[in-house]
């Protein structure tokens, strides 16, 4: 690290000024703060006044040097309070140190005062000033002070540049720092190791990468210091591999990393999923007994959840000896991502009982989870205490409450949130548009869209897509078109794919295949498994086995990974009863190793959430889930419903089908909920993939024999089921 101004100063004090009495003690104070004994210091000086010496101004230097390093601000006080009594305190020496040591303990209003009071202006207590400044986040008034140093004449030295070059990195001032450069040169400081590392420092930091590289390159010795710098700037400027390319230069150099270096290549690891080389960074970070840091362990679990090994990151987390909000944070967040919202909520109620102090990120993690397993009891539980810590007001916190209802699907309480925040970006604005489009509510959506326009929203990719899903889904065909339409001509949008996705999905839906195919054709560029799923789907409802399977071969031979289109196929087939054709694509997929998502679905049930999934055996209450869905069969039989065994993709006898059909995972949620809770309540469960279409047809017999109200979220929308009715009108 660089040596602070007072080190500096100790090494330059002349020895002719001290008084002879107390040279032998100041002696041996200094000695004691260079050696690093700052207790011993304190001790020290006890006794020297106990022996009857009276302290001289260099005493002062070293005893409050160690009250610097020990922060100890009461005793420092003290210590001022006698200083002012013998009428140092305006001395330059003891004034600098003052200075020093109140920026340090993070008085800095304190350290200003007493700056304020030495009479004349110089360059000793103006480095104090400007490093403590820096230190307490006040790059400005580090920059201002600078100024008026120089408009008094007082020649900055090399310590002045390093605080300077700081504030300068801090603020982000590209072009301040560019003058200070200038400046440096004309001084002949560039060749001083630490103004040269603040330099690569300030232009890495400022995301100048290529300057920063050329005053490193010039730099005839190298420290850990600058190399670190190095490493963090071209992460930070999305250079990852760079910067792993770096870390190796570097220790074949010979120079041996510490903490901030193995926080920016875990950083590096996790910026391009590097997981082999993160792990062998966390094995040399164990060599060095670093793991035991907060700081690096946090990187390590966030390195391991971008590199998609949410296990290694939980042992870490677990291997913590301490634990802070941030490290409880990158875990949840993990989760998360990783598609575990459940684990997420597991460990967010573990992190309450352990009383650590929830913070903004923390909030939109939970919400988050809750939105991605659609768990709206928690949900309302975690809204209730970001009202009481006041987090409600932070603008990412609101955006996940409004995401987070909407797609737990209370679009009420996604518009509540909504309405009472007091500014809202485009990001909330399409959020609520989303919510709306799942909902299935089409003239919501447009008249939310048209606010959005009258109050002058910039209208973003996204907020396309969600509109044009919200036609799809409430089936406004004419609008759709109209928007789309309009996409670059009136709004400035440029259509994507994934507005391209949208419109066939909208076409298909309404029957119109050969408009949605013709589309497909006047694709700008080239169009991507989404679209042609859009189309197989369509093709799907409205039975086309011709051109299903003519979509299918193209897509399946372009992109034979397409776990969907395998899927889509199938389901064409088994629809228009060509079983063997059904086997076959079925059979297509597993050859060739491609697996799709298992269906899923999830219900919260007080506060838990319990997953299943088709003919599941694990939870503890199966058998009286079947039972109540046998229970069920006898009225819902009498009211007609007829097991759609399409929906079963095997060739087995029918008797076996309808038996499979019923060990949905879908039916198995609602069976579950309705032996769970007092009749009467409302049952939400959430399905990952789209809900089948015997499961569509069931529910809706369900809701009307138990009289509940049963909302399913599926991959694509909501379906409120009421009284043998859903809102989508079968329309989905
Ligand atoms: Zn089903
Ligand atoms: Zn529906």
């Amino acid at each position: 690290m660089n040596p602070t101004w007072v080190e500096t100063e100790l090494a330059a004090m002349p020895a002719g000024a001290v008084s002879l009495d107390c040279f032998p003690w100041n002696r041996r104070l200094t000695e004691n703060v260079k050696a690093g004994h700052y207790k011993k210091t304190l001790e020290l000086f006890q006794q020297m006044q106990e022996e009857g010496m009276i302290p001289d101004r260099f005493t002062f230097v070293p005893v409050l040097n160690a009250c610097a390093s020990l922060e100890a601000l009461e005793e420092a006080r003290h210590i001022h309070a006698q200083i002012i009594k013998s009428g140092y305190e305006s001395d330059i020496y003891v004034g600098s140190s003052l200075v020093d040591m109140y920026a340090k303990c993070g008085h800095i209003e304190d350290a200003r005062q007493v700056f304020d009071r030495i009479p004349t202006c110089d360059v000793v207590a103006c480095n104090a000033m400007i490093l403590g400044h820096v230190k307490c986040g006040q790059a400005e008034r580090a920059l201002e002070l600078f100024q008026q140093m120089q408009s008094e004449g007082v020649e900055p030295v090399a310590i002045t540049f390093v605080g300077v070059l700081n504030a300068c990195a801090s603020l982000m001032a590209l072009e301040k720092g560019r003058q200070v450069h200038q400046q440096i040169r004309q001084c002949h400081f560039e060749s001083n190791v630490f103004v040269a590392s603040s330099l690569v420092d300030m232009y890495a930091k400022c995301g100048s990468i290529d300057d920063a590289s050329y005053v490193f390159k010039r730099m005839p010795t190298r420290n850990v210091v600058v190399w670190s710098a190095m490493i963090l700037g071209h992460v930070k400027c999305g250079q990852g591999q760079k910067a792993l390319q770096l870390f190796q230069e570097m220790q074949h150099e010979g120079v041996e990393p510490n903490l901030v270096t193995f926080i920016g290549v875990l950083n590096a690891c996790a910026s391009i999923a590097a997981l082999d080389e993160g792990r062998r960074v966390e094995e040399q970070i164990i060599q060095c007994g670093c793991n035991a840091d907060a700081f690096v362990g946090n990187s390590l679990i966030d390195m391991y959840s971008k590199c998609g090994s949410i296990k290694d990151a939980r042992r870490v987390f677990d291997t913590m000896s301490k634990r802070d909000v941030v490290a409880w944070n990158s875990m949840i967040l993990g989760y998360v991502k990783c598609g575990q919202g459940h684990n997420a909520l597991v460990l967010s109620r573990e992190l309450q009982h352990e009383g650590v102090v929830a913070d903004h990120v923390t909030f939109v993690g939970v919400l988050n989870a809750c939105a991605s397993v659609a768990a709206l009891e928690e949900g309302r539980h975690i809204h209730k205490q970001i009202i009481q810590s006041g987090a409600e007001s932070n603008i990412f916190v609101s955006n996940s409450l409004v995401d987070m209802y909407a797609k737990c699907g209370s679009i009420e309480d996604a518009c509540k949130v909504f309405n009472n925040m007091s500014t809202r970006n485009v990001f909330a604005w399409t959020t609520m548009l989303g919510g709306y489009a799942m909902h299935g509510g089409g003239h919501e959506a447009l008249g939310h869209f048209e606010r959005m326009c009258q109050e002058g929203v910039e209208i973003d990719n996204i907020t396309f897509v969600s509109l044009l899903s919200a036609c799809s889904h409430a089936g406004l065909v004419d609008e759709g078109v109209h928007f789309f339409e309009s996409t670059s001509l009136v709004y400035s949008v440029c259509a994507a794919v994934e507005h391209y996705a949208c419109m066939v999905d909208l076409l298909g839906r309404a029957g119109c295949l050969d408009e949605a195919e013709s589309l497909i054709t006047t694709m700008p560029c080239e169009p991507s498994g989404s679209v042609w799923n859009a189309l197989l789907g369509a093709c799907r409802i409205y039975g086309n086995v011709e051109m299903g399977e003519c979509i299918a071969k193209r897509v399946l031979e372009s992109d034979p990974g397409n776990a969907a289109g395998y899927v889509l196929l199938s389901n064409i087939y088994a629809a228009a009863g060509k079983w063997d054709s059904s086997a076959n694509v079925h059979r297509q997929r597993l050859e060739r190793g491609v697996k799709k998502e298992p269906g899923r679905t999830w219900i919260e049930v007080n506060n838990e959430v319990h997953s299943f999934i088709v003919n599941d055996e694990e939870h503890p209450q199966i058998s009286e889930i079947h039972a109540e869905l046998k229970r069920l069969s006898v009225p819902m039989n009498n009211l007609g419903y007829v097991p759609d065994t399409r929906f079963v993709l095997h060739d087995v006898e029918e008797e076996e089908k309808v038996s499979r059909l019923c060990h949905h995972s879908e039916k198995l949620a609602i069976a579950f909920g309705l032996i769970s809770t007092p009749p009467g309540t409302s049952l939400r469960i959430f399905k990952n993939l789209r809900v089948c279409g015997d499961c569509h047809t069931a529910t809706k017999f369900i809701s009307k024999i138990v009289g509940r109200v049963i909302i399913v979220r599926d991959a694509n929308r909501f379906h409120h089921f009421e009284n043998g009715l859903c809102s989508c009108q079968d329309y989905w």
